[in-house]
Formats: structure tokens, sequence, C-alpha cells
């Protein structure tokens, strides 16, 4: 017997396989299964072969606030309630985020079956750092918005990650390489399905290869972070200090030095002192 609350469900993002044991269990005994598509969970409970004798409650976007209340009350009056997207996890670049919130307003219960999800699945292909990473979602349609997007983002010091369409892949990897240039990139493609495919490299292989192959399918986009500043040490910036200290003040060469060659304060003022005193 599932007790009353939320239960944010993963599903498979292509391979039927990569349901969990436990959204299984919740599939089968919650009696509210709330979804993007009625057709499309119910769908996916023929293939897994779950009961469709439970109410299917469509929950879009547009209408969650109404929508929610409407969830919660649900669970209020007792009921277990199944949130699923049409593939992958709930709230990652499709809704459900308002009625989590909602939930946690109201105290009602909320826990979360993981599992697969294209982000993080196409990040661990990709050969890109993984130790920071930020998703940004889907790339915006129109020009503007997308090159104001782009760089809005093009300093930050992460792996960055997208979802993307067929139709515009290519498109966005000629508007990205004019933001970010030298970069390595990588795009995975149909996760997890038959044709699974990661393809790396700079923008222009990665884009020649999608020009030779018509992009079909399901994308991510990831582009590696920016190349990092060359990295000084105090004793290479030795010689340029000393002269600078007999064109200008100590406290300028000081400021060009640091800003310059992206050194502290105080490690380049010592210097300045020791090459004054010598
Ligand atoms: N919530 C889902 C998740 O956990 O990944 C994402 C939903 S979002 C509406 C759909 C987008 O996710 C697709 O357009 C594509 O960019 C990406 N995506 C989903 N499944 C994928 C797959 N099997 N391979 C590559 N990208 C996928």
């Amino acid at each position: 017997m599932l007790r009353n609350g939320l239960y944010i469900i993963s599903t498979p993002i292509g391979n039927l396989q990569d349901i969990s044991a436990r959204a299984l269990e919740i599939l089968r005994f919650a009696p509210i299964i709330a979804c993007e598509d009625t057709r499309v969970a119910k769908k996916l409970f023929t293939l897994l072969g779950l009961p469709l004798s439970k109410k299917f409650i469509k929950y879009e976007d547009h209408s969650e606030e109404k929508q929610a209340q409407n969830l919660i009350d649900l669970i209020n009056s007792g009921a277990a309630v199944a949130l699923v997207s049409d593939a992958g996890s709930p709230l990652i670049s499709d809704p459900g985020y308002k009625l989590v919130r909602k939930c946690r307003e109201q105290n009602v219960y909320v826990t979360a079956i993981p599992g697969a999800c294209a982000v993080i699945t196409a990040l661990q292909l990709s050969g890109l750092p993984t130790n920071r990473f930020m998703f940004a979602g889907f790339i915006p349609n129109k020009d503007k918005a997308r090159a104001d997007l782009f760089n809005e983002l093009k300093n930050i010091d992460t792996t960055l990650i997208f979802y993307e369409t067929a139709p515009r892949l290519l498109k966005t990897l000629e508007q990205a390489a004019l933001v970010f240039g030298a970069r390595e990139i990588a795009v995975a493609r149909e996760l997890t399905k038959m044709y699974e495919e990661v393809v790396a490299g700079d923008f222009a292989t990665v884009t020649a290869h999608f020009a030779a192959n018509e992009p079909r399918g399901e994308f991510v986009l990831m582009l590696a972070p920016p190349p990092s500043a060359p990295k000084f040490e105090i004793t290479d910036v030795r010689g340029i200090l000393q002269e600078r200290l007999h064109q200008t003040s100590l406290k300028t060469a000081v400021k060009e030095i640091c800003s310059q060659y992206n050194l502290s304060k105080n490690e380049v003022y010592a210097l300045a002192l020791e090459l004054k005193n010598e």
C-alpha cells in the first residue's frame, strides 16, 4: 500500500529496460498518473506490462497552477499520485517544478524515484569535464535569443549542456561556433537507443559530420569549458616588474602586473618592494 503523496518517477529515454524496479512498483500501484500526454503514458504502461485501470490526468506547463492544486487535493484525500513525463526525468525540461513547490508549501509528502535523464547520460559519454557542468535547457529558436544566450554563457567556466532538436542542430552549431570559437564540443544522439552516437571534436569536425549525415532523432549538445587563461608564477614577472618600476610608480606597476598576469596583489607588492630595495 503506497502512502499518499507525490511520486516523481523517471522513465526510460529510449531503452525500456532502463525503468527501475521501484518505478515499476509505484506505477503499478499508484491509482493516479499525472502525465504530459495521456496517450504517451498509456503506451508506456502497455509496453511495460502495467495495468491501465487507473486515472491518467494530463498535467501541462501552461495549466500547471490550477492542475497542481487539483492533484494536491487528490493527494490530501488519500491518493498516491505518480508524476511521469513523456520520457526521462520529470521536471528536467519538463513540467513539474511548480507542483513540487506547491506540495512543499502545503506540507505534502514528495519523493523522487531517480532514473534515466538525457543530460546526465550525455555528459557521461561526452569525455568532457564532469566536475562542474551547467545544463541550460533547450536552445531558443530565434536567432537573436540564441545569440544572446550564447553570449551570456560564453565565459562560464563549466561544461555547458543544451537540449536541441534535429532540424535545428546545424544552424545552432553554426551560430555557436561564432560565439564559442575554438572549443571542444560533443553531440550525443539517440541515447540508449539503437542508433546511439556521440560525435566529439571541434566545431568544424562535428558540423561536417552532421552536414554529411542528416541529423535524426534526439540530441544533446555539450561544450567544453573555455580554455583557461595561461597561468603565471610570480617569478615569471620579475623582469617586467623591474622594468615598469623604472618607468612608473610602485602602485601603478603593481596594479598593472596584477591585472595583466592575474596574480595576487600581496605577492606582486612584496616582489616590487624587494626589487626597489635591491
Ligand atoms: N526530461 C527529459 C530528460 O530527463 O532528459 C528531457 C525532456 S525534453 C522535453 C526532450 C529533450 O531531451 C529532447 O529534445 C532531447 O534534446 C533530449 N533527449 C531526450 N531523450 C534523449 C535521447 N534518448 N537521446 C538524446 N537526447 C535526448
